[in-house]
C-alpha cells in the first residue's frame, strides 16, 4: 500500500494526492528518514549507491538492507516516477525516449552518443518541464505551452531509464530538452546536485550544463549561489527588436540586462558561458556577425551555432552556402565558436524537436501557481499563435 500526501493549498481547489517520490532526496533528507526509521546515516549513501550507481528498479534489490528495510521504503516511497512509453532509434545513432509520469503527462528525453566530440562525450539531453511557457516560436515544445514543472525525481529518473535501457553511462548532461530550467529552479539544481553525487552517478560539475532563454533572476541567483555547473544562454540574435519576435522573453528579460549581469557578476575562474545562436535566414548577415563581435568585447563567453532544425515554425532555415559565410566572418573576427552538429532529426529527436508525442493533439494549456513569471509570457504567446 502506498503512503500518499495530501497538498492542499489556498489555490487548490481539489486537494491533490501526490505519490512521494524516492528519488526527491537528498542525502541530509535521505539521512533523516533513515534515523525516523531507526537506521543507522550511513544508510543513506547505501540507498544512492542502489538508487543511481547500482540504478536498480526495485527496492526489493537492495540487498544490504533488511526485509523489513525494503518493505517499509517500497509501501512509503515510489522508485521510479517515469514509465517508458516508445523509444525511437536515429539514422545517426541519437536515441529519443518518451516517458509517461504517474499523472498521465508525458515528456522525452535523448542520448546522443556520436556528438563527434574528441573526449567521447556520452549526452543525455533533459527535460525539467511539461511544455513550456516560453513561446520561442521555433521550438516545437512551446507549440504544446506549458503544463507542469517536473519534480526532481522525474528530472532524475530520465537518467536512470535511458541508462539502463541503453546499457550505457553517460558522462555528459544537459538541459536542453522539453521546458525552461529557471522557471523550476530548485527542482532543477537539485536535480543536477544529486546527479554529481560520488556514490551516485558522479558526473562532475563540469560536465552538467543547464540552458537558459534568459530568465535573469534564475540567472543571478545561480551566479550569487556560486553554482558550479555549466551555463548555457540561448542568444539566437543580436537586435533586441528581432529576438522579441522570436523568444518574447526578451521583452521581460533584455539580452542587455543579462549581459550587463554576467559582465558585473560572473566569476572570472569559472568555466565561460555558452551563447547559443540557432542560425535563422534572417540572423546570419556580416552586420549580426559584426554586432556579436562587439559582444565579445566581454570575453567570459563562447559561441555555440546550431542550424535551425526543422519543425512547424514559418522561419527560414539558412542554406549550408550561407551559414559557410556566416562562420567564416565570425572566424575572420577572432570569435571563439563550436558548431553543434544536429544529431537524430530523423526522429524529431534535435534541438528544439521535442514536443512529447501524445501532444499532437490540441491541449488546454495549464498555468503551474510555482511559474508566476511565466504568465505573462504565456499570455503574449497565446494572443501573438492564438493558441
Ligand atoms: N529553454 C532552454 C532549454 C531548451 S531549448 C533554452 O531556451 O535554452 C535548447 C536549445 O535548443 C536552445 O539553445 C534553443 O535555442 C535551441 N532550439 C530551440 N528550437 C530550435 C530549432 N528549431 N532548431 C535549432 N535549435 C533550436
Amino acid at each position: 500500500m502506498l503512503h500518499y500526501i495530501t497538498i492542499i493549498s489556498s489555490q487548490d481547489v481539489i486537494p491533490s494526492m501526490k505519490p512521494l517520490f524516492i528519488k526527491n532526496m537528498t542525502l541530509p533528507e535521505a539521512e533523516v528518514l533513515f534515523a525516523s526509521l531507526n537506521e543507522k546515516p550511513y544508510r543513506a549513501q547505501q540507498l544512492f549507491n542502489w538508487l543511481y550507481e547500482r540504478n536498480i528498479d526495485s527496492f526489493m534489490e537492495m540487498t544490504n538492507f533488511s526485509k523489513d528495510l525494503r518493505r517499509t521504503l517500497a509501501e512509503q516511497y515510489v522508485l521510479s516516477p517515469l514509465s517508458l512509453e516508445e523509444r525511437q532509434v536515429s539514422r545517426d545513432g541519437t536515441e529519443k525516449f518518451l516517458f509517461r509520469t504517474c499523472d498521465d503527462n508525458f515528456i522525452e528525453s535523448v542520448l546522443l552518443k556520436n556528438d563527434g566530440t574528441e573526449d567521447g562525450r556520452l549526452t543525455i539531453c533533459i527535460s525539467s518541464q511539461i511544455g513550456c511557457a516560453m513561446g520561442c516560436s521555433f521550438c516545437e515544445t512551446a507549440k504544446i505551452g506549458f503544463r507542469r514543472n517536473l519534480e526532481t525525481a522525474e528530472i532524475i529518473d530520465q537518467v536512470c531509464h535511458v541508462r539502463r535501457l541503453s546499457g550505457l553511462k553517460n558522462n555528459n548532461i544537459v538541459f536542453m530538452g522539453m521546458g525552461e530550467p529557471f522557471m523550476n529552479y530548485d527542482n532543477v539544481l537539485k536535480a543536477a546536485d544529486i546527479m554529481n553525487y560520488s556514490f551516485g552517478f558522479h558526473i562532475s560539475t563540469r560536465k552538467i550544463t543547464i540552458s537558459t532563454c534568459g530568465v535573469l533572476p534564475g540567472i543571478e541567483r545561480f551566479i550569487d549561489e556560486k553554482r558550479p555547473y555549466n551555463l548555457a544562454l540561448s542568444l539566437n540574435d543580436t537586435l533586441p527588436e528581432k529576438r522579441q519576435k522570436v523568444m518574447p522573453v526578451e521583452k521581460k528579460y533584455p539580452i542587455s540586462n543579462i549581459s550587463e549581469l554576467l559582465e558585473r557578476k560572473f566569476p572570472v575562474s569559472r568555466n565561460r558561458v555558452t551563447l547559443e545562436y540557432v542560425m535563422r535566414g534572417d540572423n546570419i548577415s556580416k552586420e549580426d556577425a559584426m554586432r556579436l563581435k562587439k559582444m565579445f568585447r566581454y570575453s567570459r563567453i563562447k559561441l555555440n551555432l546550431i542550424k535551425l532544425n526543422e519543425g512547424k515554425h514559418s522561419l527560414d532555415i539558412p542554406s549550408p552556402e550561407k551559414v559557410d559565410d556566416f562562420i567564416r566572418e565570425l572566424m575572420i573576427m577572432n570569435i571563439p565558436i563550436s558548431i553543434r552538429k544536429s544529431l537524430g532529426s530523423d526522429i524529431s529527436a534535435a534541438c528544439g524537436q521535442l514536443s512529447g508525442k501524445r501532444y499532437d493533439e490540441k491541449l488546454t494549456i495549464v498555468i503551474n501557481k510555482d511559474c508566476a513569471d511565466a504568465e505573462t509570457i504565456i499570455e503574449e504567446h497565446v494572443q501573438q499563435c492564438g493558441t
